[in-house]
């Protein structure tokens, strides 16, 4: 059984690896597709600037103020997800900047490829 696990883990790798070695993307692909679910959801956010890299952003009733230097929200999800959330991504595009440069470093990106082929060797 445990053969089986170990095998099972040993492609998993492979297949990740592979993924992620023919992408060009700076994120990793689960990051991506949590930005661009939350690029959807910034269509329906209505930013302001209110000073120099600040907005106010209304979804629907609710306001949220959005901080680009500190990368803070005031929902608290871009805080503790290190990924700008919907409120964000819309004060980010109306100051014309990338919302990818505005993820966390510490979010896997396209660099983790190398520790994946690290672990692929191993086996
Ligand atoms: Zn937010």
């Amino acid at each position: 059984m445990l053969e089986g696990i170990r095998g099972y883990m040993m492609e998993r790798v492979v297949i990740k690896y592979n993924m992620l070695h023919g992408s060009t993307d700076e994120l990793c692909p689960r990051i991506r597709k949590r930005l661009e679910k939350e690029k959807e959801f910034a269509r329906l956010c209505v930013s302001r600037q209110s000073h120099n890299m600040r907005c106010e952003v209304k979804m629907g009733a609710e306001g949220y103020i959005v901080d680009l230097t500190s990368k803070e929200c005031s929902c608290g999800y871009w805080q503790l997800s290190g990924l700008p959330c919907c409120h964000a991504v819309s004060a980010i595009s109306h100051l014309r900047k990338n919302p990818d440069d505005y993820v966390h470093p510490f979010l896997p990106s396209s660099e983790c490829g190398g520790v994946l082929q690290g672990g692929a060797a191993l086996s």
